[in-house]
């Protein structure tokens, strides 16, 4: 596997036709940032900032937080990190934190997590606003939050930052240069009012891993599920685009980035399909940034998105067979 990382490193993702995609890596540890070397990944896409938390036996005071999160920066350099606020409840239980008043829920992924909880327990958000923007003194730092359903969990979740922000500014701390801040996409709720959203937005990040289990009402973590239902459904892949489309019509001239994060931008033909899409920017799994790459570099991006925009109108029986066939005649 090193060799195989090694030989892919250096080389940037372009496709055969010229066109540079934007290849970042997920990562949740302070040991996972030696991987954005080894793996030559353009960045950090997505950083659980949950991971700390769940590996303490306590809640980590704010000084640990600011620590990591500068480690995080420093070692990734010139290199762009989007930290995630933190996701936890669901099936990430911190045994420190009655974060539920211990209450039993049951449908967890449907419950108390994520920016439900930190909205709530404004101390867990305020603490790491703080952190994240000393962190980030003199660079641009990019938030973003999990799990928002509606535009004014996204406006309540900013304006903790913004308070932080206006605090150490009458501290006469050096800030960050700007904040960017985005909204994860993985309720399909906020997919419905992307014309609120998206001016107020950055960025936009679609979690294809609660993304899939909302849509298909189908439990990401149950054995008999996991298989049934395919990342590469035309119900699936056209929400997707409608995403795209509607992010380009309402970002009113602005750049506004999209990127998977979720483990589907990982997989060969899933990379493949979400590529023909439209999507330009993938944020995967460490291991497979030297995979994708390579099939970036061996793929005609027009090509493709012509065959998606056909197969999109009138989808094939099988899209994982018609993108198998599609891949194995180009030697992809
Ligand atoms: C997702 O839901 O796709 C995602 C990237 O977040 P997580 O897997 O941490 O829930
Ligand atoms: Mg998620």
């Amino acid at each position: 596997r090193q060799a195989a990382y090694a030989a892919m490193r250096d080389l940037e993702p372009v496709s055969r036709d010229g066109q540079r995609l934007t290849l970042l890596m997920n990562a949740g540890l302070r040991d996972d940032m030696a991987l954005l070397k080894m793996t030559g990944a353009d960045g950090i896409g997505l950083f659980r900032t949950e991971f700390q938390f769940l590996v303490s036996a306590t809640l980590p005071a704010r000084e640990r937080q600011t620590r990591l999160y500068r480690d995080v920066l420093e070692s990734a350099g010139s290199k762009p990190v989007v930290f995630r606020t933190v996701d936890i409840g669901g099936d990430k239980v911190l045994p420190y934190l009655r974060h539920n008043d211990g209450e039993s829920e049951e449908n967890p992924a449907m419950g108390w997590r994520a920016l439900r909880v930190a909205l709530e327990r404004e101390g867990l958000l305020k603490s790491q606003a703080r952190s994240l923007i000393e962190a980030a003194a003199g660079r641009v730092l990019n938030v973003m939050f999990p799990m928002v359903s509606e535009v004014w969990e996204f406006d309540a979740a900013k304006e903790v930052f913004e308070a932080q922000l206006a605090y150490l500014r009458r501290q006469k701390k050096v800030l960050p240069e700007a904040i960017r801040y985005g909204a994860m996409l993985e309720v399909p709720a906020l997919a419905e009012v992307l014309d609120q959203l998206v001016p107020k937005l950055s960025f936009l990040s679609i979690g294809t891993n609660d993304l899939t289990q909302f849509l298909f009402a189908a439990d990401r973590a149950h054995p008999k599920l996991a298989e049934r239902y395919d990342w590469l459904s035309p119900a699936i892949l056209r929400f997707l685009k409608r995403v795209i489309r509607d992010v380009d019509t309402y970002r009113e001239g602005r750049q506004v980035d999209v990127t998977i994060c979720g483990e589907m931008g990982g997989r060969r033909l899933e990379a493949l399909a979400l590529i023909g899409l439209g999507m330009s920017r993938l944020s995967i799994t460490p291991a497979a940034v030297g995979p994708v790459k390579a099939l970036i570099r061996s793929i005609d991006v027009g090509e493709i998105r012509d065959v998606m925009r056909e197969w999109l109108a009138c989808p094939p029986p099988d899209m994982r067979a018609a993108l198998l066939d599609y891949a194995n005649a180009r030697g992809i």
